[in-house]
């Protein structure tokens, strides 16, 4: 059983940040709703770009509507309208809707519930899909707003995070659940008018879902 706790090494790591010269930090966000909560723990410290990379959004629309929330936010944020004020404006980066990479590696894991193994191979994909982009394009660090969600294992995306970071490309471990994380940002979303959508995001988890309400 790994005891680490990654909120504290977020804590710290967060209190060395060079204010002056801070670093680039690209942080792969998976919808507009986790990312509130995240801003208001990292805009003040790094010099972020949001990474909208989500194949597992297997639904165009929904994915454009996700990204347009993100869009949004970013826009709230960068006017100097959000409950932080960015130490840089954010900049938004996006990798084009692909479901096929995520059905590729789901395939046998289809009736897995929420949390099982689609989940962590959807996880390596977002995950090494962001460190793609950050190594070709000079980010310092990578980090998730995944570990938001009370859904998401922290300790499985910090494993992953960890396995993937390069000396020149490093991992800022995080668990953004603690301390409220996850109610704050339904809050913030509530103040904001962000659109909180119902399902996690793959064909599978929205049929699940849909069993669920109907039942
Ligand atoms: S339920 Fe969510 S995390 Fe799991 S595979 Fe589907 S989209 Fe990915």
């Amino acid at each position: 059983m790994n005891n680490l706790n990654y909120d504290a090494q977020f804590c710290a790591a967060k209190n060395a940040a060079d204010r002056q010269n801070p670093a680039k930090l690209l942080l792969h966000v998976c919808c507009a709703p986790c990312a509130t909560y995240c801003l208001t723990q990292l805009a003040d410290a790094y010099d972020i770009t949001l990474y909208y990379s989500n194949d597992n959004i297997t639904d165009a629309d929904e994915w454009n509507k996700r990204l347009g929330e993100i869009v949004k936010l970013v826009q709230i944020v960068n006017d100097g309208n959000y409950v932080v004020k960015p130490l840089r404006q954010l900049k938004l980066a996006v990798k084009p809707q692909c479901a096929a990479e995520f059905f590729r590696r789901a395939k046998g894991l289809e009736s897995e519930k929420e949390g099982g193994a689609r989940c962590e191979q959807c996880f390596d994909m977002r995950l090494g899909d962001a460190f793609d982009y950050a190594r070709a394009n000079g980010y310092g660090l990578v980090a998730t707003t995944l570990t938001v969600s009370p859904y998401k294992n922290s300790r499985l995306l910090n494993e992953i995070g960890l396995r993937l970071q390069t000396d020149e490309t490093k991992w800022l471990p995080t668990d953004f659940k603690k301390r409220n994380g996850y109610i704050e940002s339904i809050q913030l979303c509530a103040r904001y008018g962000i659109y909180r959508q119902h399902y996690c995001g793959c064909a599978f988890s929205y049929a699940q879902t849909q069993q669920q309400t109907t039942r």
